[in-house]
C-alpha cells in the first residue's frame, strides 16, 4: 500500500527524521492562508507517484497569491509523471511547505533486499534525480550497504554509507541517527520501501527530508490498523479496489487480453503462455479456489469495464473448483452484462463435461479451446481480430 508524502512526512516526524510536515490542502483559498503563514513556499501535488517535480506538480511560490494561483491550476488537473503512466492522476489534494534553501541534495532509501533476505540501504550523493535512471546510466553511483534483519542496525552500517555518500564530517551523527530512525520505522511498520528523495542540507546545514515516500507490505496491513487508516482509494486503480472487495486477486497490466484464471500459478502461466503466442496480457487475475458465481460475476465485471480488454481468455483448471460452477458463473455473467468481446474458455478437471455442456446450451457465442496452447492461440487471434 502507497501513501502520500503528506502522511509519510508525519510518520518521519514521529520517528525523529527531519523534515515539515507542511499544511494539507484541498482548495486554492486554503492554499493562500497556508502560504500567508510561510511567506516563500512550496506547492506539491499529492499524488501516489514519483516525479512530480518534472511533471510540473512542484512549483515554487514567492507569495500567497502566486501559491493560489498555482493551486488553481494544480488542483484537479490530470498530472502525468513518468511514473504514473500516459493516464496520469488526478490532483485532489495539494501540501504546501515552507521553501528551504538546498545546499545539497542526496538519495537514501531503505528497500527490502530479497536475494540477502535481509534489508538493503541504497544511497546516492547525487539525489533529486530519478534513481532508476542513475542506476541505468550510472550505477557506479549507487551505494549499497546490507542490513541484516537478525543483526539489526549499526552505527558503523550507517557510518560507512555516509562516508561513501560523502556526508561532511559534521553532519554524521545526525546522518547515522537518522538512517536508524528510517530503519526502526521500515521494520516496525512492515514496509517495503522508505525513501527520502532529495535528502538535502537546508539553509541551516542541517539534514531534512525535502520528499517523503513510504511503501508498505500489504500482507502486514493486519497488524496496522493506523496505517489502513491512511489508505486513499481516489490514487488506486477503480479496477484493483472492486477486485478487493471480492477478494479477487487482481492486477492491471498494460496489455488486451482479459485473462480469468484459477490459482496464482496457472494464472503467471496463463500470461506466459499469451506472450509465448505474440499476445499481451490485460490483467492478472486469480478467482481464487473458491469462486462463486458472484465472485465469477465480479470479475468479469471488472474485464468487461477495462477498454483495452480486446478478447477474454478463461483459464481453469477445476480441482475443489469444479468446472460446472465456473461454467454457470460464466453464463449468468454473460447474461448479465453482455459479453461483447470474443470470449475463449478452456476448462479442464471436476465436472469438466458438465462444464462444457452448460456452455454448449447457453447460447452464448464462446470459443472453445482443446487446451491451454490452444486458447492462448485463439485468444491472441481473437484479440487482433482474426475471429
Ligand atoms: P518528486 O519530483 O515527486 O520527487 O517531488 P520532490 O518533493 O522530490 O520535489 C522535486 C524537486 O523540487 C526537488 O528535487 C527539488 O529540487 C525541488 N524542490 C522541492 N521542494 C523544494 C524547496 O523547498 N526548495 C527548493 N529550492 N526546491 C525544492
Ligand atoms: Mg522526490
Amino acid at each position: 500500500m502507497k501513501i502520500h508524502e503528506y502522511q509519510a512526512k508525519q510518520l518521519f516526524l514521529d520517528y525523529g527524521i527531519n523534515t515539515d510536515k507542511g499544511i494539507v490542502c484541498e482548495t486554492p483559498e486554503e492554499v493562500y492562508e497556508a502560504a500567508e503563514k510561510f511567506g516563500k513556499c512550496v506547492v506539491k501535488a499529492q499524488i501516489h507517484s514519483g516525479g512530480r517535480g518534472k511533471g510540473g506538480g512542484v512549483k515554487l511560490a514567492s507569495s500567497p497569491d502566486e501559491a493560489r494561483e498555482i493551486a488553481d491550476n494544480m488542483l484537479g488537473m490530470c498530472l502525468v509523471t513518468k511514473q504514473t503512466g500516459a493516464e496520469g492522476k488526478i490532483v485532489h489534494k495539494v501540501l504546501v511547505t515552507p521553501a528551504n534553501e538546498i545546499k545539497k541534495e542526496y538519495y537514501l532509501s531503505v528497500a527490502v533486499d530479497n536475494e540477502n533476505a535481509g534489508l538493503v540501504i541504497i544511497a546516492s550523493a547525487d539525489g533529486g534525480t530519478e534513481i532508476e535512471d542513475m542506476a541505468a546510466n550510472h550505477p557506479e553511483l549507487i551505494i549499497k550497504e546490507n542490513v541484516s534483519v537478525y543483526e539489526g542496525y549499526h552505527g558503523y552500517n550507517g557510518l560507512e554509507v555516509a562516508r561513501r555518500m560523502g556526508i561532511p564530517a559534521e553532519l554524521k551523527k545526525d546522518f547515522v541517527k537518522m538512517l536508524g530512525s528510517m530503519i526502526k520505522l521500515f521494520l516496525e511498520k512492515n514496509c517495503s520501501l522508505v525513501e527520502i528523495n532529495p535528502l538535502i542540507i537546508d539553509g541551516n546545514d542541517k539534514l531534512f527530508a525535502l520528499d517523503a515516500k513510504i511503501t508498505f507490505d500489504d500482507n502486514a496491513l493486519m497488524r496496522h490498523p493506523e496505517i489502513v487508516e491512511l489508505r486513499d482509494i481516489l490514487e488506486e486503480d477503480p479496477k484493483e479496489v472492486k477486485a478487493s472487495e471480492f477478494d479477487l486477486n487482481y492486477i492491471s497490466l498494460s496489455g488486451n487480453i482479459g485473462c480469468l484464471v484459477n490459482g496464482a500459478g496457472l494464472a503467471m502461466a496463463t500470461m506466459d503462455i499469451i506472450s509465448k503466442f505474440g499476445g499481451s496480457p490485460a490483467n492478472f487475475l486469480d478467482v481464487g479456489g473458491s469462486a462463486t458465481t458472484e465472485k465469477v460475476t465480479a470479475a468479469f465485471e471488472i474485464l468487461l469495464s477495462d477498454p483495452n480488454v480486446k478478447a477474454i481468455m478463461v483459464n481453469i483448471f477445476g480441482g475443489i473448483m469444479r468446472c460446472d460452477i465456473i461454467a454457470e458463473g460464466i453464463v449468468f455473467a454473460a447474461d448479465k452484462l453482455g459479453i461483447n468481446v470474443p470470449l475463449v474458455v478452456r476448462l479442464e478437471g471436476t465436472n469438466v463435461n458438465e462444464g462444457k455442456e452448460i456452455l454448449k446450451n447457453s447460447g452464448l457465442n464462446i470459443i472453445a479451446a482443446e487446451d491451454m496452447a490452444d486458447a492462448a492461440h485463439k485468444a491472441v487471434n481473437a484479440a487482433k481480430g482474426g475471429m
